[in-house]
């Protein structure tokens, strides 16, 4: 048990339907200031093996469950993230910095919206007939069998539930590892889970480190279906472990997205997008963090950038003020600054930022903007994952879509212009899982979402959820 931001929270693993401890634990830290906010069980193999058995054992009943009654669940679930709201949005602040005021207003309201979504999503989903030379084809959604989801850090609690909701509005039953990094609101989604009726045995919850829990529960054979949202690397290790039992995967991975700048772009509006991009300090697997600008426009949008980095408020995630918080562990800020480092000695021409936030101190990095980056500079390919921003610049639309799609990622790109022939026309040619038109960020459940490349394998979101959630039969009857 932690009392973290005055709420209880438990930190020992949820199998089916106890808390279960484990003999060794790891000390999660705040990104705020450095200090253990809880001790929370360190899992291995045992724990894995424990929470798929228990969900082995409890997917018969849940998967017979009529779809009303899973919908009705779902639904209480997500009157108990609205009922807890604040101190889910408390606790995961504390937990991974992420700003208070996007967790009260944004994240935890989508939390709730993902399970009233999915689970409204099921009670729409059709079961298809085709007809054969008099034979009936029925194509019906059969839930898949033990699902093992995986996820990040940076956006704890969305991440999960985009999977969790779907899952388990499908008839399955759920292994959740949330990261090492930020344990403490999954714990909390198992209490609400339960108070909402969850049978037991439905939802697990394992915590730990990727490799001592994460890893067997991957590789177990009992599981149906691995969604992992992370990075690459991992994603590889996860691919590799589920090869010997063909378990189906779903992989949300990272990103080098670009923001194209046309001339004919309203240029507020593209500062605007462009500053965008260091939300949540830069720990966004979507951010455009490859800022692609019309040479004819670039000193005066650069202009404009400039005066909105300037006006970014950094400090403490817990003040509704702040618009850039920590990032979220020592190890990750180092990493950070190291790519920051090696790009200003590739000759790298640094407009903004360009180090940690010494008045601040901790794990505090400025608003980084790089530009003149020399061609090939590993800034330009690799993911940084901080708040740090490259600006090149353009002079045709070829070249503009070229340089966009100059990347081994997929993810995402954002496109500004007032031309709507040409945001069509550039759109069409960019290889990315979403593509945004002078906007950001907006997501629509039932669209599709997910990267090309090495973004990712596989779509999350309405239909494509389901799709991967479930085994599709198609029973054939003769007349
Ligand atoms: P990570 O790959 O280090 O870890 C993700 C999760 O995998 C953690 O829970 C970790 O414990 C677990 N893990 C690690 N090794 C494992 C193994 N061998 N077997 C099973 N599980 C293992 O990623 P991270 O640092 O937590 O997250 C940042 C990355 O996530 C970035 O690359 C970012 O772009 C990506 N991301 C992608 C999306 C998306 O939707 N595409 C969203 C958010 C983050």
């Amino acid at each position: 048990m932690a009392k973290v931001a005055g709420v209880t929270v438990d930190t020992d693993h949820w199998i089916g339907g106890e808390r279960v401890g484990s003999a060794a634990a790891f000390t999660d830290l705040s990104p705020i200031d450095e200090r253990p906010v809880a001790e929370v069980a360190r899992g291995g193999a045992a724990e894995a093996e424990a929470a798929v058995t228990a969900a082995a054992r409890a997917f018969p009943a849940w998967s017979r469950t009529s779809r009303e009654e899973r919908a009705r669940i779902l639904h209480a679930i997500a009157d108990g993230v609205d009922k807890r709201l604040e101190e889910l949005a408390q606790v995961e602040t504390a937990d991974n910095g992420a700003l208070i005021r996007s967790h009260r207003r944004g994240v935890m309201p989508r939390v709730a919206h993902n399970f009233r979504f999915f689970a409204d999503w099921l009670l729409r989903l059709g079961h298809e007939d085709f007809e054969t030379r008099g034979h009936r084809n029925h194509v019906s959604w059969d839930p898949a069998g033990v699902c093992a989801l995986i996820t990040p850090w940076n956006a704890p609690l969305m991440l999960a539930t985009w999977k969790v909701a779907p899952a388990l509005a499908a008839g399955n039953t759920v292994v959740l590892k949330p990261a090492e990094w930020s344990p403490l609101t999954a714990s909390l989604l198992a209490d609400i889970a339960a108070e909402a009726g969850l049978p037991d045995g439905v939802l697990n919850v394992v915590q730990g480190y990727g490799e001592e829990v994460g890893a067997p529960l991957v590789a177990h054979p009992d599981v149906r279906r691995i969604s992992f949202t992370g990075s690459v690397p991992t994603a590889r290790s996860i691919a590799a472990a589920a090869a010997p039992n063909l378990t189906p995967l779903s992989l949300e991975l990272g990103g080098k997205s670009p923001l194209l700048v046309f001339a004919d772009a309203d240029l507020d509006l593209a500062a605007d997008l462009a500053v965008e991009q260091y939300d949540n300090a830069g720990q966004v697997c979507l951010a455009a963090t490859r800022l692609l600008v019309d040479a004819s426009v670039a000193a005066e949008f650069t202009e404009r950038l400039l005066d909105r980095v300037g006006r970014l408020v950094q400090g403490d995630p817990r003040d509704e003020a702040t618009d850039i918080g920590p990032q979220i562990h020592r190890r990750h800020f180092e990493r950070v600054d190291g790519f920051v480092r090696r790009a200003a000695a590739a000759g790298a021409r640094t407009l903004a930022g360009g180090g940690p936030n010494t008045d601040l101190g901790g794990l505090y990095y400025r608003p980084t903007l790089f530009t003149d980056v020399p061609e090939g500079a590993e800034i330009l390919a690799e993911e940084v994952f901080g708040p740090v921003l490259t600006l090149q610049t353009f002079t045709t639309e070829e070249q503009a879509v070229a340089m966009a799609n100059a990347t081994r990622y997929g993810l995402a790109a954002t496109v500004a212009t007032g031309d709507p022939e040409r945001a069509a026309r550039v759109s069409g040619r960019l290889v990315a899982g979403t593509v945004w038109v002078n906007c950001f960020f907006v997501r629509d459940l039932r669209a599709p979402f997910g990267g090309s490349r090495e973004s990712g394998v596989g779509r999350e979101g309405g239909d494509w959820s389901f799709d991967f959630y479930c085994d599709l039969k198609n029973t054939v009857t003769a007349p």
